[in-house]
């Protein structure tokens, strides 16, 4: 990393800096990844020295990191570290922010690792002490907006004060190695690419399932729910990443243009799509891997008459040549049987079989969570007597073929945004069309007031998102043995 920098993280000691950005920065500097001169500069509410706040990134690090990190290391990293205590409303405290930023000749970017409703305030303090300079940058973490109107709201004001190439929305799912690798299996090998269209896929599954329930953010998840929280920005990308056309190089806009235009053949929802094709959830209680686990409604900070889906699964079409006709389906859900985040593609069954044996679909397996892999499953001949055929899957883990240390997703996406590499984060315009593809959905339970159905934790979800699937003769990935 040869770019001198001056990163400044407000929020810089909330539960998401403390959780990854710390590690990852970590990570970054024990390979020797950031410049040697680079300073990281905490900027939060409580009052905290340089040496306190030192001590609890130490005690996260500690905590955090796959392994406890070396007394070297740690403390090479701990002296980049100082802490700015500010109230973000407080809009003198900028001007002392930008004396100590002016003195370096160094890559200024800003973090806002908050709420959205910090935005606001953060970004006319910026503005009004003049750190919004043309060769700043700002990265802003989600939710960027619980619908279409307040989306825009948000980007107008980061747009007032930064252009757009200023500005890096991120989604660590694009920062996810796999998804990386997606590009290279799709458009490094001729192998796959000629299969990937509506010919030959049956259809497309992306799951991104949770075991664990709101935890200490009840209150938060009671008032976003799994569509703003993991479809409208995580799930559509991985759709984007799968369906896109073939871009024209690995130029930042290039891959965003193919990703748009994704965005733009989704199939517009009508009142029979809504009513048909989303299937909400709310869990009960259950047990989970020998535990029980309490109903959503009577966590801490939700409300006892929440009516928010911690689950959601809808069915989907990309209208376009490649694409058209091909079910798409979309899940997400909290307290589910297991942690996965996968994307599925099922190719078409053989047009005339020569055998007894059922065939099972062709699929290939692109998990992103908890392992990162590619597994295709195929029919093969079972030994012995007889032509009996069995489904058996092939490995591609690129843990037998590298020996690098694979890059955590945040890590890869802070030195993105030092070295000014903007692919993997949202544009203003993917963002939009992500919103206002999900904004008829947002209308739709408002006006009709719809209850999310009931499912026990640690299932798959409701009955009913397996009759989404069935209506097209498939079924979910994990019912077809996966
Ligand atoms: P948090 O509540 O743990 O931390 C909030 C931070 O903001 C603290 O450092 C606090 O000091 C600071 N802050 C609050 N009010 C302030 C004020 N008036 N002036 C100065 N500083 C102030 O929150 P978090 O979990 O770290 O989340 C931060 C943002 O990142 C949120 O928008 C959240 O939705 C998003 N996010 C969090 C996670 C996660 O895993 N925690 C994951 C993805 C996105």
């Amino acid at each position: 990393m040869n770019t001198n920098f001056d990163l400044v993280i407000f929020g810089g000691t909330g539960d998401l800096a403390m959780r990854k950005l710390f590690p990852a920065l970590f990570l970054a500097d024990t390979d020797a990844r950031l410049h040697q001169g680079g300073r990281i500069i905490a900027a939060a509410r409580q009052a905290l020295t340089d040496e306190e706040f030192r001590a609890k990134v130490s005690d996260a690090l500690n905590r955090f990191l796959p392994k406890p990190p070396s007394a070297a290391n740690l403390e090479k990293f701990l002296a980049r570290l100082s802490y700015f205590a500010l109230d973000v409303n407080n809009p003198v405290q900028y001007a002392e922010m930008k004396k100590s930023l002016d003195a370096r000749d160094s890559q200024t970017v800003f973090y806002l690792s908050v709420g959205p409703t910090l935005f606001p305030p953060i970004i006319n303090g910026l503005r009004s002490a003049g750190l919004n300079t043309p060769d700043t940058r700002i990265v802003l973490e989600k939710p960027l907006g619980r619908d279409l109107q307040s989306s825009r709201d948000i980007n107008q004001l980061v747009l007032s004060a930064f252009a757009e190439s200023q500005v890096y929305r991120i989604d660590h799912y694009l920062g996810k190695e796999t998804v990386q690798n997606l590009l290279a299996l799709r458009f490094g090998n001729t192998l796959l690419e000629p299969l990937w269209n509506r010919t030959w896929v049956r259809d497309v599954q992306i799951t991104i399932a949770e075991t664990v329930g709101v935890e200490t953010r009840g209150e938060f998840y009671d008032s976003t729910g799994a569509m703003r929280d993991m479809v409208q920005n995580h799930l559509l990308n991985l759709l984007c990443m799968t369906a896109m056309e073939p871009p024209s190089s690995l130029d930042p806009d290039a891959v965003r243009d193919e990703k748009l235009q994704v965005l733009r053949s989704l199939k517009p929802w009508t009142q029979q799509t809504l009513h048909d094709d989303i299937v909400r959830g709310q869990y009960r209680g259950g047990t989970l891997k020998g535990e029980a686990v309490p109903a959503y409604a009577a966590e801490p900070g939700v409300s006892p008459q929440t009516e928010t889906e911690t689950f959601l699964a809808l069915r989907t079409e990309i209208a376009n040549w490649r694409w058209g006709g091909v079910p798409f389906f979309l899940r997400t859900g909290k307290r589910m049987a297991e942690r996965r985040a996968e994307i599925v593609i099922s190719f078409k069954s053989p047009p005339h079989s020569i055998f007894e044996s059922p065939l099972a679909p062709n699929r290939l397996v692109i998990t992103l969570q908890p392992e990162e892999n590619v597994r295709l499953y195929t029919m093969a001949k079972a030994p012995g007597d007889g032509m009996r055929l069995r489904e058996v899957h092939l490995d591609l883990d690129f843990k037998d073929f590298f020996h690098e240390r694979r890059q955590d997703a945040y890590e890869r996406l802070l030195l993105d945004v030092l070295r000014g590499n903007p692919t993997l984060f949202m544009r203003n315009d993917e963002a939009d069309a992500a919103w206002r593809w999900v904004q008829p959905m947002l209308d739709h339970w408002t006006t009709s007031n719809l209850s999310p159905a009931a499912y026990g934790a640690g299932s798959w979800g409701p009955p009913a998102a397996s009759r989404l699937t069935a209506r097209d003769g498939t079924a979910w990935h994990e019912e077809l043995g996966g």
